[in-house]
């Protein structure tokens, strides 16, 4: 089972993206926390796009397309969940030769569709459990807030992503996530293109819902 989804920062990606991963025990593939593991690590891939990240541009496409197509590769048997890549019509081409060559079937593109102002909010809201980073907090959302300082989940410590709180760099990754010619709505659009002919399913979810009910019609959808 092989899944992409596509959303703009602060769609809530990472909690649907969660579902589909534990209901098909999926290797969840996200390149931006790739990323941030080589910067944890002080590799020289993490110190090249560490430049890139904080001004919120994307790590350019020699580093980028060959790191994830490499860990795609090496993932496990069941499939994976691949998250926050294909970022521009170039990568989803790119993936979409690899896929092509190596005989890899898609089954899933889920596609979260969320007004940019209402994105936004979401993104400066949002606060990273340092125990687990998947577990969701946002103060701008009730459902998830943080219960006081910390961690609604775990009670860990909570900090914010620095790029998450910076308004120029959220509108440039939107500016690229919202552009349909050539970044990540464009990739999108690629998949939603090839979908019926190549026979995976192409699912919208309305990110606007309750995070419940945007969970269920996904698991009604993914049969
Ligand atoms: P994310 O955690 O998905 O918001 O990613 C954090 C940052 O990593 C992005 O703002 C980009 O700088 C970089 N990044 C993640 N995925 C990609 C990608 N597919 N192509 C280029 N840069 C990426």
């Amino acid at each position: 089972m092989n899944i992409l989804i596509f959303g703009p920062n602060g769609s809530g990606k990472g909690t649907q993206g969660s579902l589909a991963k534990k209901k098909f025990d999926l290797d969840h593939i996200e390149s931006g926390a790739i990323f941030r593991k080589h910067i944890g690590g002080g590799t020289e891939l993490g110190l090249k796009a560490k430049a890139f990240i904080d001004k919120g541009e994307l790590v350019p496409d020699d580093i980028t397309i060959p790191m994830v197509l490499d860990v795609l590769k090496n993932s496990s048997a069941n499939g994976w969940l691949l998250d926050g890549f294909p970022r521009s019509i170039v990568q989803a081409e790119k993936l979409w030769d690899a896929l092509q060559k190596d005989g890899v079937k898609l089954d899933y593109v889920i596609e979260i569709l969320l007004p940019r102002e209402v994105a936004k909010a979401r993104i400066m809201g949002r606060r990273l459990c340092a125990t687990d980073p998947n577990h969701p907090n946002n103060i701008g959302i009730a459902a998830i807030a943080p219960d006081g300082d910390k961690c609604r989940v775990c009670g860990g410590a909570l900090t914010a992503r620095a790029d998450d709180q910076d308004e120029n760099a959220i509108d440039k990754r939107h500016n690229i996530y919202y552009d349909t010619k050539t970044g990540t709505l464009a990739a999108a659009y690629f998949y939603k293109d090839k979908a019926a002919e190549a026979g995976f399913k192409y699912i919208e979810l309305n990110g606007e819902g309750s995070i419940d009910e945007i969970k269920e019609f996904l698991i009604s959808q993914l049969a």
